[in-house]
C-alpha cells in the first residue's frame, strides 16, 4: 500500500514523516522533491503488510510528477499549515485533484483514504483555519477525515499513521 504525502511547501510534510519513520524533528528547512521510506507493519488481524510512505515536492514544478504520486496512491495525508490560509487554500485545491484523477477508477477494496491534515497546531496563537471550517470542507468528500498534528511538538503523529494504516 502507497501512503502518499501532499502539501505546499514549507507546511511540515518532511518533519511528519521524519517524526513517524525517523523519531526525530529539525528545524531545518529543506524542500524535498520526493523520498520514500518503507515499513512493514503489523495489522490488527496480525498480518502484515508492506507499506511504502512518499513524501512529495510541495512546489508546482513537477505536475506530472504529482499525477502520477496521486494515481499510484492507496492513501494520502493533505496536509497544511493551520497558520497560513494559503497553505488551506492549496490543500483544498488538492483535494480536488485527488477526487477527479481517482474518481470513478476506486473499488471498494482498494478505496482512497484521505486525512486532511492541519499541522503546526502549536501555532495556535497565529491560527488561520477554523475546525468548523475544515469540517465543512471534508463533508464533500467520502472516506476524507481531519486531523490537527504538531511535528514539531510530536502531537498526534502515530496517532494519524496508525489510523491511516
Ligand atoms: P515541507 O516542505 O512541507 O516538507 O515542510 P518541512 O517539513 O520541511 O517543514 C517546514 C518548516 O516548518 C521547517 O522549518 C520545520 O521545522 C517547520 N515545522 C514543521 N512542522 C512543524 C510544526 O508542527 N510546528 C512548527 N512550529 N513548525 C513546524
Amino acid at each position: 500500500y502507497r501512503l502518499v504525502v501532499l502539501g505546499a511547501g514549507g507546511v511540515g510534510k518532511t518533519s511528519l514523516v521524519a517524526r513517524h519513520v525517523l523519531g526525530e524533528f529539525t528545524e531545518v528547512y529543506r524542500p524535498t522533491l520526493e523520498d520514500s521510506y518503507r515499513q512493514v507493519v503489523q495489522l490488527p488481524d496480525g498480518l502484515f503488510q508492506n507499506i511504502e510512505i512518499v513524501d512529495t515536492a510541495g512546489y508546482h514544478q513537477f505536475p506530472a510528477m504529482q499525477q502520477l504520486s496521486i494515481q499510484s496512491a492507496n492513501a494520502f495525508f493533505v496536509v497544511f499549515d493551520i497558520s497560513n490560509r494559503q497553505s488551506f487554500d492549496h490543500a483544498k485545491h488538492l483535494l480536488h485533484v485527488i477526487r477527479c484523477s481517482k474518481g470513478e477508477r476506486s473499488t471498494p477494496s482498494r478505496a482512497t483514504l484521505i486525512f486532511l491534515v492541519g499541522n503546526k497546531k502549536d501555532l495556535a496563537e497565529q491560527r488561520q483555519i477554523s475546525e468548523e471550517e475544515t469540517n465543512d470542507v471534508i463533508s464533500e468528500f467520502d472516506d476524507c477525515r481531519y486531523i490537527e498534528t504538531s511535528a514539531k511538538e510530536n502531537v498526534n503523529i502515530e496517532h494519524a499513521f496508525n489510523e491511516i494504516i
